[in-house]
């Protein structure tokens, strides 16, 4: 029997599990509670928190494309951020962290550092010399995120996951970026991998989820009983949605890709630009490791455009098409101030460290008509000067 691709299993997922009445596309199953077969007789679900067959669709599928022995999905990427400490990093543990991680992911660690429950180091993880330097003492917890948001930076998974197991670290990749079809880290390397699925993977901008998978059985299994004793996993219903959106995955990325790099066409070299980043791109700093690492550059840029924030303003002013809002990888085009909006959370000098400045600007290019799209960004460079 033919071995299916990954691109096949992510449009085939959880299709034609519906043994009883074999609905091609399967049920959503909103019960809370399954009825025990006599006390202490449970059946293979009891109650939604612990365990739900829609869930458990998503999970395999999930657990499936990565190639981990199982996933885990949660309430949002942040849970997925949080269960992965609680379950896997001991009280005091000691956690190496890109310094240019998203926003929200280094106010969580800031904040449970200021707090005790860990100890934190960011490190800028693309120096391969900085790496080590911090992956040289006992360490629990190696928090890879590549590309990283919002300077599409790329960290070599499989190099800094040598350096952290070396150390007895566990290696989490946050690969919200990528989402499986472009970048399976459990193949270079990583033990854990994190998703936001709010991003490519539900794809439509219209539920917030997150998952976990391990790459050992062990790890799942704690991650399992953890997500449940926290009450982090998902609802029914967003899994349905987020099975929903991972089954056009391809066919979205591939058309996400296409805009974007006619959009970087646009930015490369215009004189409003002082900075533009996209993976794809051969003068970027890790244009090899990323075409060795990821088999897409994905659909994310990031400029820098003369002129700072008076410049933003021009640009914004009158941008059609684009929405100003947060979060990224929806069908529609979404553009982003990192330093006021998903990075706000950093502090000043954070924001300095981690390279995002008043004129940078995120954008995630969505499904519209390729030429319209370079017409509305080429009139707003116009506006920029
Ligand atoms: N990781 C990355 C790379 C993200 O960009 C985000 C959100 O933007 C998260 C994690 C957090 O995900 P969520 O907003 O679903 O909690």
């Amino acid at each position: 029997m033919a071995e299916l691709g990954r691109w096949t299993q992510a449009a085939r997922g959880g299709l034609d599990t519906d043994t009883g009445r074999g609905a091609v596309v399967p049920p959503i199953y909103l019960s809370t509670n399954y009825t025990f077969l006599a006390p202490g007789e449970p059946r293979e679900h009891d109650y939604s928190r612990s365990g739900n067959p829609t869930r458990d669709v998503l999970n395999d599928a999930l657990a499936t494309l990565e190639g981990g022995a199982g996933g885990v999905s949660v309430t949002s990427g942040m849970a997925a951020v949080t269960l992965v400490v609680e379950a896997l990093v001991p009280v005091g543990g000691r956690i190496v962290a890109p310094h240019d991680a998203y926003g929200g992911t280094w106010r969580l660690f800031t904040m449970l550092a200021d707090t005790g429950r860990i100890r934190v180091d960011f490190v800028n993880l693309t120096k391969h010399d900085d790496a080590a330097r911090a992956l040289d003492e006992p360490t629990d917890l190696l928090w890879v995120e590549t590309p990283s948001n919002p300077l599409l930076r790329i960290t070599d998974i499989a190099a800094t996951a040598k350096l952290a197991h070396a150390v007895g670290a566990k290696v989490a990749v946050d690969n919200t970026f990528c989402s499986p079809l472009l970048q399976q880290p459990i193949a270079h390397g990583a033990d854990i991998v994190v998703h936001s699925t709010t991003k490519f993977i539900a794809g439509h901008s219209d539920v917030v989820g997150g998952a976990v998978i391990a790459s050992d059985a062990g790890d799942h299994e704690t991650l399992v009983h953890w997500a449940n004793a926290l009450g982090l996993t998902g609802s029914a219903f967003d899994s349905y949605l987020t099975m929903r959106g991972l089954r056009s995955l391809d066919a979205r990325l591939r058309v996400h890709a296409e805009n974007a790099e006619a959009l970087v066409d646009v930015f490369d070299g215009h004189p409003a630009v002082m900075a533009l980043h996209y993976p794809g791109l051969p003068d970027h700093p890790d244009f090899e490791l990323a075409r060795r690492q990821m088999s897409g550059h994905g659909s994310i840029i990031t400029v820098e455009l003369v002129g700072g924030r008076d410049a933003v303003s021009h640009f914004l002013d009158g941008l059609q098409i684009f929405h100003l809002a947060e979060s990224l990888g929806g069908t529609e085009s979404l553009i982003c101030h990192p330093a006021t909006m998903t990075h706000a959370a950093m502090s000043a000098a954070a924001q300095s460290a981690a390279g995002i400045g008043e004129g940078t600007l995120r954008l995630s290019v969505g499904l519209e008509g390729r030429d319209d799209l370079i017409a509305v960004i080429s009139e707003a460079l116009e506006r920029v000067g």
